[in-house]
């Protein structure tokens, strides 16, 4: 389909799928590892576009539901223990295994994911933000693409820890009703305490690691798993890289300083499979954005991820 036009590529897809292809060719499939997936916040169906800056992270509920179906129906959704497991030799994969994760904290999650979530018996893992959090505030990026711009955010990723934290980290309050909030201390209690869901780290303020001493990072690091067990009543075990290129957005410092804090998965943002011999503190993930449809995620897992 490399050849045709972004809306007929579409509209192919979506017929593929309607008529049962995608379903069909996945049945028969093993993929080379673990799908995956990292998605940001879910916004409710009824948000209007261009309603908030980055709003092709939030995906809405209905495409979530329809991509939670699909993974019900034709891949074997899997737990962050199920990859535990596999990865330490104490048990085997499934054919296609798919881990679905969110990144961030937001309270859209708790309200319109979990519901989807445990109707389908699917696990989840949230990896969270504590600063913001427990400060109902923005996350910065959230912030700055409201004060500037997308560009600027990119922008500031770029700077050292100190002076990206002097302009960046102190954001304003947001209001418990719009859709970039985080979720409360309450609403990650409860969220943890549903089973098949796993709570991890993403530092307290969301900075690019790479850019900070081994100090700094530490603080970032143990501060959010600290809060985070004490909010959940349990040892966090798993984080997310914020941004998550590897190679980039975090270094050796990191990964050793993850170790030394008891966390024994890390996940970045590779775009590719994870496999059994894949690095346990560098576990790829595949974006997945707002615009991505239900036929369009049955075709990169049949096809277009590369394998
Ligand atoms: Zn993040």
């Amino acid at each position: 389909m490399a050849n045709m036009s972004a809306p007929l590529a579409a509209a192919v897809k979506q017929s593929l799928l309607t008529l049962g292809r995608y379903s069909r060719v996945l049945e028969r499939m093993t993929f080379p590892g673990v799908a995956v997936l990292c998605y940001h916040g879910v916004r409710d169906n009824t948000l209007a576009k261009r309603t908030i800056p980055l709003q092709d992270l939030h995906i809405r509920t209905s495409t979530f539901m329809s991509h939670c179906r699909l993974i019900r129906d034709t891949c074997h959704p899997i737990s962050l223990d199920d990859l535990r497991a596999a990865l330490e030799g104490r048990a085997r994969l499934p054919d296609r295994p798919v881990l679905i994760t969110f990144d961030d904290g937001y309270r859209s999650v708790f309200r319109y994911a979990a519901p989807i979530l445990a109707a389908l018996n699917l696990p989840a893992t949230i990896f969270v933000c504590s600063g913001p959090l427990a400060d109902r505030r923005l996350l910065w990026f959230d912030e700055v693409a409201a004060r500037e711009s997308d560009v600027a955010v990119e922008r500031w990723k770029a700077v050292d820890y100190y002076t990206w934290r002097a302009s960046c980290a102190q954001t304003s309050p947001v209001a418990e009703d719009d859709p970039r909030a985080l979720m409360s201390v309450d609403e990650l209690h409860a969220l943890g305490q549903i089973a098949g869901i796993e709570i991890g780290g993403h530092t307290v303020w969301h900075p690019i690691l790479a850019r900070a001493s081994r100090d700094t990072q530490r603080d970032e690091i143990a501060d959010n798993l600290l809060a985070l067990a004490e909010w959940t009543g349990r040892p966090i075990r798993s984080f997310a890289y914020p941004n998550g290129r590897p190679g980039k957005d975090y270094n050796a410092d990191t990964m050793e300083t993850l170790a030394e804090c008891g966390v024994d998965l890390a996940f970045t943002t590779g775009e590719q499979f994870a496999t059994v011999t894949t690095a346990v503190l560098e576990v790829p993930r595949f974006v997945i954005r707002a615009n991505t449809s239900d036929a369009e995620l049955a075709h990169r897992l049949a096809y277009s991820w590369k394998r």
